[in-house]
């Protein structure tokens, strides 16, 4: 099934064309600053160059038009695309699983809003849009938060008193669900159903861990929202949650400025004074720059511990992997945070985990205590791929 895959920002909207059996991305690309001055659209075909096209984007319906409109110069008429899937961040309490759009499912879409306001907002509009737009395709919400919906309570529930919980539903939802649901589909398919335990490591600019067992989410490091947890690119992670007071109470920060401050300006970029981009950060530690060594190792000390925290809530893991941008490309922060887990039998082989590939791969030595692995993700054709199970239905 050719497959429209869309994933709105509050500025931005990415799209990619794909088709589910041969796995071929036809198109792809993102229309960048919507609402805002020196809007354009990045647009590749067939693996070509990418093309920077610019044109007036007032709203995310104007882009959602031109990008039907690029497909149609490329010959893709919309008459021939199976369906549309949409990337939601929050599903909140209403989607254990992806759903086909109606007015009833975009409306939950609307109503968990609050737990993500700059992304829930703009998908919903799109996803309307698309809807109204093209009523004879089918579309699909796939959420990032769906696959952990199930986790043992004990996981998700926060000891806060029940009725605050109960009243803004406040639990852990984690993120990053389509990823590391894919992550565990294909480790099974290149390990021929070889994996019972897994630690999934997603480690891009946003970064999470899960623990899977035997296709489940049984925890995962992000929270109620995805600050929670590792140290990532510009986001603080884990931190002690009376420092929000503390800022607010003594450094007169308010609320935004310190939900800024903890999503925008922390993480590898506050510890490095350097860059939020690990490439950056591993140069910089080379040629000796102190921040930039105490970001990398901060960072090992950090993923490492989170990793044994994940294999505890499955009493034992077998197999570890490495996705996203780091985890795929970053042979010195793999073996970064594998020396941590020495002490467990954890090893990598250094050879194999020099090796650059597209493909599934394992890194570890014969002789470690755990399969480690490099898979790439891919969370688009995950989320093509439940649109054509519930679109055939
Ligand atoms: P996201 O989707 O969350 O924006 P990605 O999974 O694309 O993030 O990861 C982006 C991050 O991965 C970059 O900020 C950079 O730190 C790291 N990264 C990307 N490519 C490489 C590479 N070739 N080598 C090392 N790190 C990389």
């Amino acid at each position: 099934m050719l497959v429209l895959v869309i994933n709105a920002g509050s500025s931005s909207l990415k799209y990619q064309l794909l088709d589910t059996k041969t796995r071929k991305v036809f198109a792809k690309g993102n229309c960048e600053r919507i609402g805002i001055d020196g809007s354009f659209i990045g647009h590749e075909e067939n693996g070509g160059e990418k093309q920077k096209l610019e044109v007036a984007l007032p709203n995310h319906e104007v882009a959602v038009k031109h990008v039907f409109q690029i497909l149609k110069d490329a010959d893709i008429d919309a008459n021939k695309i199976g369906g549309i899937g949409h990337r939601v961040v929050q599903g909140g309490w209403y989607f254990p699983e992806s759903k086909v759009v109606t007015d009833e499912t975009l409306g939950w879409v609307r109503e968990v809003a609050p737990l993500a306001p700059l992304h829930n907002y703009a998908e919903a509009d799109v996803i309307d849009i698309c809807h109204r737009m093209f009523p004879n395709i089918g579309n699909v919400i796939v959420t990032d938060t769906a696959f952990h919906y199930n986790m043992p309570e004990k996981a998700y529930r926060y000891a806060l008193p029940r009725d605050v919980v109960d009243k803004f539903h406040i639990r852990k939802y984690g993120a990053h669900g389509t990823s590391h649901r894919y992550i565990w589909r294909e480790t099974s398919k290149f390990l021929n159903g070889d994996v019972h335990q897994l630690v999934s490591c997603h480690l891009g600019s946003g970064a999470s861990l899960c623990a899977i067992q035997d296709g489940h989410s049984m925890d995962t490091t992000m929270g109620l929202t995805p600050l929670d947890g590792l140290i990532m690119g510009t986001r603080c992670g884990t931190i002690d949650p009376a420092t929000v007071c503390y800022l607010e109470r003594e450094g007169h920060y308010t609320v935004d400025q310190v939900d800024t401050m903890m999503n925008k300006q922390s993480g590898l970029l506050a510890l490095s004074g350097v860059s939020s981009d690990s490439r950056d950060i591993e140069k910089g530690a080379a040629e000796g720059n102190k921040n930039c060594q105490m970001a990398l190792e901060m960072f090992y000390y950090r993923t490492s511990q989170l990793i044994a925290e994940m294999a505890q809530s499955m009493h034992g893991f077998d197999t570890m992997v490495f996705t996203a941008g780091i985890g795929e490309n970053s042979d010195t922060m793999r073996k970064g945070i594998v020396d941590q887990l020495a002490w467990f039998g954890v090893k990598l082989d250094d050879r194999k985990n020099a090796v650059r590939s597209d493909d599934p791969r394992i890194i570890s030595a014969d002789d470690s205590s755990v399969k480690v692995l490099v898979v790439p993700t891919n969370e688009e054709l995950m989320i093509a791929l439940d649109v054509e199970e519930l679109l055939s239905k």
